[in-house]
């Protein structure tokens, strides 16, 4: 397993490595770039070797698609990489995509083998052209929303075309960061983006907390906060505002 920077998980295994996606901003392309994991990028190859890494006895929050995007992995990779996780249930994995419309039905694979709700599947919005993706996060597994890299304002999620909170399936966490890098175009995050966010997930959770109607039909449907966990690429820009709530897949004290 790979200790890794990124903030929000304990490690990282990377079964595939390579993605079609093609982001400009796209961190794992310049790692390959720099350490030539594979030849070609967009060809992602599939190490399932890497798989016995998860016989680890220590829980931990595996991340376990930072190198690729679980979108494109194939059936057959699918397979293994579902039965090593059923075979490993101390661990939680956290899979993430820009591709839930081709995740979405490969997902039943991973989660009825497991079972163990265990498995945290996110979608990737960086922009409001991205709401759509919403829409296809399995029901089969926790969810979650990364938003990294905030590149434009979202405005009020809760009014916005795709409205988040009216799903009928909400995000449990919402991630935000900033663009880092040197990129020639980057986007300097703006303060008031991220609190439109938070606001809206703000505006939620005390719906949900109230005795109105709606609170009341929300708490039925076992809808649970949302937390909010900003990443260290915005401490700068938030000041006092900065927030990390506990991650529901963290085990710290408790296995
Ligand atoms: S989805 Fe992730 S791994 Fe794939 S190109 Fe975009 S940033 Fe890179």
């Amino acid at each position: 397993m790979k200790k890794t920077k990124i903030d929000w998980c304990d490690c990282t295994i990377n079964p595939v490595v390579g993605c079609k996606n093609g982001c400009e901003y796209c961190y794992a392309e310049k790692l390959n770039k720099r350490f030539n994991f594979i030849d070609e990028w967009s060809k992602p190859q599939f190490f399932p070797e890497r798989l016995q890494q998860l016989c680890a006895k220590s829980p931990k929050s595996i991340f376990i698609d930072s190198m690729s995007d679980c979108g494109h992995w194939t059936i057959p990779q699918i397979r293994k990489i579902a039965e090593a996780i059923n075979d490993n249930p101390q661990h939680n994995y956290i899979l993430l995509t820009k591709r839930p419309d081709l995740f979405i039905e490969k997902c039943k694979l991973i989660v009825e083998d497991a079972n163990h709700g265990n498995i945290w599947v996110g979608t990737t919005i960086t922009r409001r052209e991205d709401f759509n993706r919403l829409l296809f996060l399995p029901i089969y597994a926790h969810r979650f929303v990364s938003v990294e890299p905030l590149l434009e304002d979202l405005g009020d999620l809760s009014k916005e075309k795709c409205d988040l909170f009216n799903l009928p399936y909400i995000p449990e966490v919402i991630i935000i960061g900033a663009e880092t890098g040197n990129r020639k175009s980057k986007i300097v995050v703006q303060k008031e983006w991220v609190k439109n966010i938070v606001d809206s997930a703000n505006a939620f959770n005390e719906m949900l907390n109230s005795n109105s109607y709606e609170g009341i039909i929300m708490r039925k449907n076992n809808w649970k906060p949302v937390m909010i966990f900003m990443k260290e690429s915005l401490k700068d820009t938030m000041g006092n505002d900065f927030r990390q709530d506990k991650l529901p897949w963290n085990f710290e004290k408790e296995r």
